[in-house]
């Protein structure tokens, strides 16, 4: 049998661990199975001089088993170099950057500055943490996240990572600008990691500034429209509400209903020129199955929370069953 090349488009926390489930799923399952994953740079900022990937970082280190407790940053991690920065009345006080979290982001800017693009910069940093995965940053030209809020009466354009981790999302998003990503190009690799897949797999990530993030580069939504793999997709909205984040912040600035059918008809169906053969819903949420089966999407129901790699491996496994019944004619 060829191998089964299976595709992710993903964020940070909900699309790394939905990788990991994968990959452990796929080791039971299909060894020779090879997993690239297409992640969001949206989120990326320079900070204190370095280069940050959050989302990279994110599944970088949950891949390779060092992610911290939280979700994000090192297991173990100290911050004596930011209480450094901190007494020069430098660095953001809301945004932590762990030691070794910050060793990252120094090897990075290195490499960056002796030119390598980010993602011959990030294939570098993964011979370390060797994810088992391909990690493919969404493109090599910076297209950041933007916010526009209202603070004190004053309309302003803020960075994604501003309004989400200093306001907590509480400050209404009017709406999200990607600076740049009209020249953006995708990285090397990202389309046909789409076009020449056997199954695209749209984990719970953020809808709109992680999977819309990725999706907002040009050529990779025609890809994904044109591909003929199966694209199979998995709320990150259970009963009405994100599992953790504020997604439905996200969600409301671009009109869209904090539901897990809503989150998949804004994805739209391939029959009706949208992205998706087939949707996961929790079964909180079984519901919505007949209105998304009407729009052109397969759909289950079944237990959505990555509790844990067994729990999260059971949730591939039925988007993997899903992707077998459908995708568009070949
Ligand atoms: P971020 O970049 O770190 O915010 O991570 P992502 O965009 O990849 O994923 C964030 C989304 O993951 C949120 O909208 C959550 O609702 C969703 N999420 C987190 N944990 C779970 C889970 O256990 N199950 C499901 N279905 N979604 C989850
Ligand atoms: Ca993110």
């Amino acid at each position: 049998m060829a191998t089964t090349r299976v595709t992710v488009l993903a964020g940070g926390v909900g699309g790394a661990r939905f990788t990991r489930g994968l990959l452990a799923h796929l080791e039971r399952e299909d060894p020779d199975a090879q997993v690239t994953v297409v992640v969001n740079t949206g989120d990326d900022l320079w900070l204190d001089g370095l280069r940050v990937c959050p989302d990279l970082d994110t599944v970088m280190y949950t891949l390779g088993g060092v992610i911290g407790e939280q979700g994000w940053g090192r297991a173990g991690e100290t911050a004596r170099v930011s209480a450094e920065l901190h007494a020069y009345g430098l660095g953001w006080d809301w945004f932590t950057l762990g030691d070794l979290d910050l060793g990252t982001h120094i090897a990075r800017t290195e490499l960056l500055r002796s030119g390598l693009p980010l993602s011959a910069v990030t294939a570098r940093l993964c011979e370390r943490w060797q994810p088992g995965a391909a990690l493919i940053p969404m493109s090599d030209d910076p297209a950041e996240t933007h916010v526009e809020v209202e603070i004190d009466g004053q309309v302003r354009l803020i960075h994604f990572e501003e309004w989400w981790v200093r306001y907590r999302a509480s400050v209404p998003a009017r709406r999200f600008v990607q600076v740049g990503v009209e020249s953006a190009r995708p990285a090397p690799g990202v389309l046909e990691a789409i076009t020449r897949a056997d199954v695209v797999l749209l984990p719970p990530s953020n809808p709109v500034v992680s999977v819309g993030t990725i999706l907002g580069v040009p050529g990779v939504r025609e890809a994904m429209r044109s591909t003929t793999a199966p694209v199979i997709g998995v709320s990150p909205i259970l009963g009405g509400a994100p599992v953790r984040g504020m997604a439905d912040a996200c969600l409301s600035a671009i009109g869209v209903e904090t539901s897990a059918a809503a989150v998949a008809l804004h994805y739209g169906s391939r029959t009706a020129g949208g992205l998706l053969d087939g949707w996961l819903v929790d079964t909180v949420d079984g519901d919505a199955l007949g209105r998304l089966r009407q729009a052109g999407i397969a759909a289950r129901a079944l237990p959505l929370l990555m509790s844990d790699d067994t729990a999260t491996a059971a949730i591939v496994e039925a988007a993997l069953a899903l992707a077998r019944g459908t995708g568009p004619a070949r």
